[in-house]
């Protein structure tokens, strides 16, 4: 199972799941670019800088 993440950093955006791109969201993956948790976006509030909405923690639950 992959890393989960809340969203990634693209160069100085911050972008949620639902924004990136296939290449990115393999890139974050892979743990090449920098990404946010659920808990880091809990405590930071981020907008996504494509949507410009706010960033929800992203979990799979069990
Ligand atoms: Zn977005």
């Amino acid at each position: 199972m992959a890393d989960v993440f809340s969203a990634v950093q693209v160069g100085d955006e911050v972008v949620c799941r639902d924004c990136l791109k296939m290449e990115e969201m393999v890139s974050a993956q892979r743990g090449i670019t920098d990404s946010y948790s659920a808990d880091d976006v809990r405590e930071t509030e981020y907008i996504c800088s494509r949507c410009n909405k706010k960033i929800e923690p992203f979990e799979i639950k069990f």
